[in-house]
């Protein structure tokens, strides 16, 4: 994927630890992480993004969905160990029911099983659209949750665009602010990555559609603005746009022209 990256004109990228529906992952070729790293290095990578699948669901209600999550964040934070220093992102999840607050708590909890001392990831908590019961579309639920983990050095946040823009916060029209409130909750120096999508719908839609850059409500200006700004133009960012890899190639030239 490190060579498919720089094809692309891209210098990191975003993967599955496993299938993204769930089930269980290979076991790591060392020889192929090992080379991944020096291609890593030859080529100034910035450090790449594992994604934890869609069902794993710290907040469930039902305890046997808790363990998956359990055993499955624990085994990928595992592997990551193969690729040292970089990151993992996972949804927060949905507390089905339970509420906000027995949901934070439970998430806390997660991370306070999983996380390590001497490990090197970094684990972020991605900003959601507040589709259904989806906890982690205000910034307060995110910095509550960070509130609660003990090990706070290993945990850091992935602003999705099209989330959080789909959750209310209008990065189109008023970045500088929704920048500033995330600094005063959260934290500035909690942010790590962006997945740049654009949004099939309109502010505060709490839909979830990501759409081409400039092709949707959020639009091109803006992610020229993003892209540039500057607290934002040295995070990595990734794409999780409804494309091919000739689309991606067209968006990542764009996205750097600016
Ligand atoms: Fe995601
Ligand atoms: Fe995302
Ligand atoms: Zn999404």
């Amino acid at each position: 994927m490190g060579k498919q990256a720089l094809e692309l004109g891209g210098n990191t990228f975003q993967f599955f630890t496993r299938n993204p529906r769930g089930g269980k992952a290979k076991e790591i070729d060392k020889e192929d992480t090992d080379r991944l790293i020096i291609l890593m290095k030859n080529n100034n990578f910035a450090e790449i993004l594992a994604h934890a699948p869609y069902t794993l669901n710290p907040c469930s209600a039902d305890e046997k969905t808790r363990e998956f999550a359990f055993q499955t964040m624990s085994d990928d934070l595992r592997r990551m160990e193969y690729l040292p220093n970089n990151m993992y992102n996972f949804h927060p999840g949905s507390h089905v029911g339970q509420g906000v607050e027995k949901g934070i708590e439970l998430i806390s909890q997660l991370l306070n099983d999983v996380l390590w001392e001497d490990m090197s990831t970094t684990v972020l908590l991605e900003t959601m659209a507040g589709k259904g019961s989806e906890i982690g579309c205000k910034f307060e639920q995110l910095g509550e949750i960070i509130n609660r983990v003990e090990l706070k050095n290993k945990i850091g946040i992935c602003i999705d665009t099209c989330h959080v823009f789909d959750a209310g916060y209008d990065i189109k029209n008023n970045l500088e602010s929704v920048l500033e409130e995330f600094d005063r909750i959260i934290g500035i120096e909690r942010l790590k990555a962006m997945h740049l999508n654009d949004s099939k719908n309109p502010l505060g839609s709490h839909k979830d559609r990501h759409e081409k850059i400039g092709e949707g409500c959020i639009g091109i200006e803006a992610f020229k603005n993003i892209v540039t700004h500057p607290v934002l133009k040295n995070l990595p960012c990734f794409l999780e746009t409804p494309n091919e890899l000739s689309g991606y190639k067209k968006e990542i030239e764009l996205l750097k022209s600016f």
